[in-house]
């Protein structure tokens, strides 16, 4: 089990700049290029698996309570941005802290005044086990960046254009050359004076600080179709943050958790609960009343039942996702009560149940024995 932290180097209640700034850090002393002791790549990857992590809020909330394997549940891939390989390192705190549309590996910018779509949104939602069952809907506050409507997204105050970077000339990357012990890199950097963005904005727009895009928070209308489980997703067009450059809006992924039941067990569409029958009534047969999904319902048990055995009731299990007139099964399964506590009655019975099965009187002692027998 890795821990995210850990490898990090930082603390659990740790902020998005310290997670970048130590992933930063450990990037640099671990990279491939840079370090070869043999066990390098690995930690590489293992890094770029925590910060991908721990800078999604959704799946560190998901990671701090139920850890990698709770990741994996909710549908989040583990697999992080270097394991299929790793690139350069520049182009890697390129890619990372290059500013352009939150920090996705996989909106690396060019040309840092064409198109950005906007990032993907997680959110995790917990239901109701009878609401994934039947489906429902749901009102979820989201906060998304949206296009700045004071200036329309450039950024710039009315009446002012940012002009292009003197220092990059528009393209928000400049060459250095580092010198290291191990030798010189050229490297490709992030302009530091327009920070990527190719443009010097002299009179930011005062709503969004330059930006261009504004958080704000929306009130949703989720629809959850019956038949949804933990780590099904639902996807919300273009309800993630804006694009910047006319670039399309991300989604909203929305993935649901679904609370357990204290009664029924659920696998798949099939639901399970227990059904508790006494001596008499696996002996001799019994009509029971059980409690499905859809209220109470009969259940025939037939004379001779043993333990563990399996009656279902068809059709009384949870819709098809997608296809509703379809439902699956609910599964009983037969648990003998124990004959404990008898009154004198019962014992009697039981004793005249002995004698008709064994040929023989029980011994007082035996009685005693069996009541423990049966208890187990
Ligand atoms: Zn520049
Ligand atoms: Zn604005």
């Amino acid at each position: 089990m890795s821990d995210y932290y850990e490898i990090l180097g930082i603390e659990r209640n740790a902020t998005k700049d310290e997670i970048k700034s130590a992933f930063r850090k450990k990037a640099r002393q671990y990279h491939p290029d840079v370090n070869k002791a043999p066990d390098a790549e690995e930690k590489f990857k293992e890094l770029g698996r925590a910060y991908e992590t721990l800078m999604d809020d959704n799946k560190r909330a998901t990671y701090d309570r139920y850890g990698e394997d709770g990741l994996r549940d909710a549908g989040f891939s583990t697999s992080g941005p270097f394991d299929g390989g790793f690139g350069d390192l520049n182009d890697i705190f390129e890619s990372f802290f290059g500013g352009f549309g939150g920090f996705g590996f996989s909106d690396r910018a060019t040309n840092p005044n064409g198109p950005q779509n906007g990032a993907d949104l997680r959110l995790n939602l917990e239901i109701e086990f009878e609401e994934a069952v039947f489906g429902v809907k749901k009102e979820v506050k989201i906060t998304h960046l949206e296009t700045c409507d004071e200036c329309g997204g450039t950024g710039a105050e009315k009446g002012s254009t940012p002009e292009t970077c003197p220092t990059c000339g528009g393209t928000g990357r400049v060459q250095q050359v580092t010198n290291t012990p191990l030798g010189s890199f050229r490297q490709i950097t992030t302009c530091p004076k327009c920070n990527g963005t190719g443009k010097i904005n002299s009179h930011p727009c005062k709503k969004c600080k330059g930006d261009g895009r504004i958080e704000t928070e929306r009130t949703l209308t989720i629809n959850i179709p019956a038949g949804v489980n933990t780590g099904s997703k639902i996807g919300l067009s273009q309800e993630g943050n804006c694009g910047k450059n006319g670039g399309r809006a991300g989604d909203l992924i929305v993935v649901i958790y679904v609370k357990e039941h204290k009664e029924f067990k659920r696998d798949g569409f099939d639901l399970y609960s227990a059904l508790d029958i006494s001596f008499p009534q696996a002996a001799l047969g019994d009509t029971v009343t059980v409690n499905t999904i859809d209220g109470p319902k009969e259940l025939t048990v037939p004379a001779g039942i043993e333990q563990d055995k399996v009656l279902t009731l068809k059709g009384a299990g949870v819709p098809y996702l997608g296809n509703n007139t379809k439902r699956g099964n609910h599964h009983f399964v037969v648990k003998l009560k124990p004959a404990q506590n008898l009154t004198q009655e019962e014992k009697q019975l039981y004793k005249k149940l002995y004698e008709i099965n064994c040929n023989k009187k029980p011994s007082s002692k035996f009685i005693d024995k069996m009541k423990n027998v049966l208890h187990n």
